[in-house]
């Protein structure tokens, strides 16, 4: 059986948000809080939540932006969290970032086929003669022309600015790619070409990503399995049809049911949330998203306020952390 690309191990990042005079940690913002999934070679991985949900965090710390308060990160086998600092830079070449933002993520005084070049040369990925040539095969591969290498980045529109990300990405040679809402800065007409572009990048070259995202509509796309994240917690995972099909977790239901559809017989009740969104900064202990659930009469008795629910698998392969479902509790 082939063993997983990635494994995230009760993985944690909080940030100290208040401390004593004497340094004592007053209070802590629990940005992701014992995560733990896999992502198999050459699957895309879907990550939703709405912002602040700490799926950007998940992100900057596999690119080694940050680092974890606890857990572990596995990359085929070895445990990165584990490793010194120098050791650790070694792998960075494998994981690679496209960023969000492609009108802040480049360098507005550099060329993009400098760019694109920048980590070839850095890294000394190739011999200095190679290095030009292989920035027109970049190019090409994103659907640019070689010929803009001497442009700079504001000379682009926003989906070409992001295909240079991609170019920049792909100099490293990555086996994953951590993208982070690649595609919600751009126009909608232009943000299905770039995820078509993705979808054909990772069978050229082999690739395997994380896909983060804040609706359910673009993960849909281009995703084999889904993580749902709520305030730092995953509270399902499923293969996309799963989860599209059969979404178990009042927050999947709640995040489906805001998708626009064209035909009216998959149209879905809109459920609007209500309630407070609890806060991540010292959370209360009962489950996430109890302040808002409109589902939680429907388990009376329930641990929904005092304990919270652990994720557990209820069927191959579908994850779900809600006490309406009997196997969880
Ligand atoms: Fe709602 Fe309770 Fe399920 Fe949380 S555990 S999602 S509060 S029903």
């Amino acid at each position: 059986m082939t063993e997983p690309l990635l494994q995230l191990r009760h993985l944690s990042k909080f940030f100290v948000v208040e401390r004593s005079l004497l340094g004592r940690t007053i209070s802590v913002l629990k940005a992701v809080d014992d995560l733990s999934f896999d992502i198999m070679p050459g699957e895309t991985f879907g990550l939703v939540g709405e912002s602040g949900c700490g799926k950007t965090t998940v992100g900057k710390m596999l690119v080694n932006l940050y680092r974890p308060t606890a857990g572990r990160i596995l990359y085929q086998g070895t445990d990165l969290t584990g490793l010194p600092a120098r050791e650790r830079r070694r792998y960075c070449r494998d994981i690679q970032l496209i960023f969000q933002d492609p009108y802040a993520s480049l360098n507005p005084r550099m060329t993009v086929g400098d760019i694109v070049a920048e980590p070839i040369r850095v890294n000394r990925l190739l011999p200095r003669d190679k290095v030009d040539d292989r920035v027109g095969y970049l190019f090409n591969a994103v659907g640019l022309s070689a010929n803009y290498r001497n442009r700079f980045p504001h000379e682009f529109s926003g989906g070409q600015r992001q295909r240079v990300g991609i170019a920049r990405a792909l100099a490293m040679e990555p086996k994953l790619i951590v993208c982070d809402e690649p595609v919600s800065a751009l126009d909608v007409s232009v943000q299905a070409q770039v995820l078509n572009l993705l979808a054909e990048l990772s069978v050229q070259f082999g690739l395997t990503y994380l896909f983060i995202a804040h609706g359910l509509n673009v993960v849909k796309h281009v995703s084999d399995r889904v993580g749902v994240m709520y305030l730092g917690r995953l509270v399902e995972v499923a293969p996309k049809r799963d989860l599209y099909r059969n979404p178990l977790h009042p927050y999947t239901k709640a995040l489906l049911s805001a998708i626009p559809v064209t035909n009216p017989a998959q149209r879905r009740t809109r459920i609007l949330l209500e309630g407070d969104v609890s806060s991540p900064i010292d959370p209360a202990p009962g489950c996430r998203f109890a302040g808002r659930c409109y589902a939680k009469t429907g388990c009376a008795g329930c641990a929904c306020d005092t304990q919270l629910p652990e994720l557990v698998e209820v069927s191959p392969g579908h994850f779900v952390a809600c006490y309406l479902h009997p196997a969880v509790g």
